[in-house]
């Protein structure tokens, strides 16, 4: 039998008091920041709303969601973006609806503050990260894939320098609790593991190219590294998915 996936169940997590991500595919996030509350993230499915506004007021009661921030506008992250706005009035946050200014901008209520900035380019232009200081949380929207390469354009030179240096500016928060957009939520050891593997990625396959192998020789002799084996669906496509991003760049002399 294979493993069961780690977000079959949706799971609501919380990660500090009054701080609760709801892991599954697509992660939503509710926080309370003492007059107010922020939600970070808006789903896939419009037909979660009754859930998600269920689980909300029995952890939250019926305090008020002033702000939904989006990570990004792909349709998995803004799906209950309009149910929000007719429930709660909830003004939304992202790089369409306003300009977040370059060094970020920050939602300060009485207990708690989050920071949302601007890290754009290594999935679309318009990425943010969102930090919660006092609890060390990072949200990394689709930054972080668990093993994938985000891009959502060619893979190059340029595009790896970009990966490389947000890589560390996220991995410079130090966060205890790292939320991904999808899937299990990880450390910040995840994020710089991601980026000891794309160096690697980009070692192996450089050197493989030079000695003439083809590539489905290729494919086979770059195999996962083992403690990499559980992250999340790695084995079942991501690393094939990241070697053909990092083969094709070098073939094609992008790299
Ligand atoms: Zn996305």
């Amino acid at each position: 039998m294979p493993p069961s996936d780690p977000v079959d169940t949706p799971k609501i997590i919380p990660v500090a008091e009054r701080f609760y991500v709801r892991q599954a595919v697509d992660n939503i996030a509710w926080i309370d920041l003492g007059n107010y509350a922020v939600v970070v993230d808006a789903l896939e499915q419009p037909e979660l709303e009754d859930e998600i506004f269920s689980a909300m007021r029995s952890t939250l009661g019926d305090k008020s969601i002033r702000y939904l921030l989006n990570t990004h506008t792909h349709y998995d992250h803004v799906a209950l973006n309009h149910a929000f706005q007719t429930r709660y009035q909830t003004e939304i946050v992202n790089q369409e609806t306003c300009s977040i200014p370059e060094d970020g901008r920050w939602f300060e209520g009485s207990d708690r503050r989050l920071l949302m900035l601007p890290l754009p380019g290594c999935h679309t232009a318009e990425d943010c990260v969102v930090w919660a200081p006092e609890d060390r949380v990072l949200f990394t929207g689709d930054i972080f894939g668990w093993g994938l390469i985000p891009l959502t354009r060619n893979l190059n030179a340029e595009t790896a320098e970009l990966l490389v240096n947000t890589y560390r500016r996220m991995i410079a928060f130090e966060a205890a609790t790292v939320v991904p957009g999808h899937g299990p939520l990880c450390t910040n050891a995840e994020l710089k593991r991601w980026v000891e593997y794309f160096h690697w990625l980009r070692e192996q396959l450089s050197q493989a190219c030079a000695t003439g192998m083809s590539d489905g020789e290729i494919r086979s002799a770059v195999a996962p590294p083992e403690d990499m084996a559980s992250w999340w669906r790695f084995l079942q496509w991501k690393h094939d998915d990241s070697v053909a991003k990092v083969l094709k760049a070098v073939r094609k002399g992008w790299l």
